[in-house]
């Protein structure tokens, strides 16, 4: 189903106007996790006033440790719609479980599966159920066919509308905290129709690449870009040294639009 032999167009999917796919960006921004009503609104103006279409914000965290801060939960999703009616947003967070799933699909237009989560199958095959959007993100190691097949999980469920998002894979290399694999956004267009996106953040897990990064993977065809942006990164309660400050993301779009990107 995901494959373009059988689907050989492009697909584009539409949520309340916005189309990601098909020469339509998506310019997801948000914190990496949900911390509060204020940090949560703040952050959806300026994302929405620099030209992001779609809200980000976790409320459900798989954290790799379970120590760390696991996330607002429901009262996160409950900002979320919050934040929507705000700003006009459309908004997206991820499901870790069967549990979450059912929140996620009750209170966002998107749902986003992690990299952890890329091969839950009773989770794919639950979000083949829903009638939202899902972003799949590809796992840590995972490979091209297995992310496909990942997403053909969803789709044989009766779900079309699947967005696959490039994230970084692991490698040897230490200095980033991910590898973004750039070829995979020309690799998939080659075989699936589906759109494609890249989060640069979690790629590089440093904010001073997000930029290049987002250059180059809008200069080789990709349908969007997910980023993480945080108005205090140095107290965000997860993943702030990859995330842009508000100006810097703002400065990001200005320069993506300058180069035709
Ligand atoms: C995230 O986007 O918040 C996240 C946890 O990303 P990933 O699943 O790609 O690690
Ligand atoms: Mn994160």
């Amino acid at each position: 189903l995901a494959s373009k032999l059988f689907h050989p167009e492009d697909t584009v999917i539409n949520i309340e106007g916005v189309k990601i796919g098909g020469g339509n960006a998506a310019i997801i921004a948000g914190p990496c996790s949900i911390e509060s009503e204020e940090q949560l609104l703040t952050i959806a103006k300026s994302v929405k006033e620099s030209g992001a279409n779609i809200l980000r914000g976790g409320a459900y965290k798989p954290r790799s440790s379970p120590y760390s801060f696991q996330g607002m939960e429901i009262e996160g999703l409950k900002l979320l719609k919050k934040a929507k009616e705000l700003t006009g947003l459309l908004t997206i967070t991820e499901a870790i479980c069967l549990d979450s799933i059912e929140h996620v699909a009750e209170y966002t237009d998107l749902i986003q599966i992690g990299a952890r989560n890329m091969q839950n199958f009773a989770l794919l095959k639950k979000a083949g159920k829903l009638n939202k959007p899902v972003v799949l993100k590809r796992g840590l190691s995972a490979t091209m066919e297995e992310w496909l097949m990942a997403a053909e999980y969803i789709m044989s469920e009766g779900n079309s509308q699947v967005i696959l998002c490039e994230r970084g894979i692991r490698t040897f290399e230490t200095y980033t905290r991910n590898t973004l694999d750039i070829s995979a956004v020309p690799m998939i267009k080659e075989i699936s129709h589906l759109p494609i996106i890249v989060d640069p953040s979690h790629a590089a897990g440093k904010w001073s690449m997000v930029e290049p990064l987002s250059k180059a993977a809008m200069a080789v065809g990709a349908d969007g870009i997910m980023v993480e942006v945080h108005h205090q990164p140095e107290n965000a309660l997860s993943d702030g040294a990859q995330s842009l400050k508000p100006e810097k993301f703002k400065k990001l779009m200005e320069n993506l639009a300058k180069m035709g990107l």
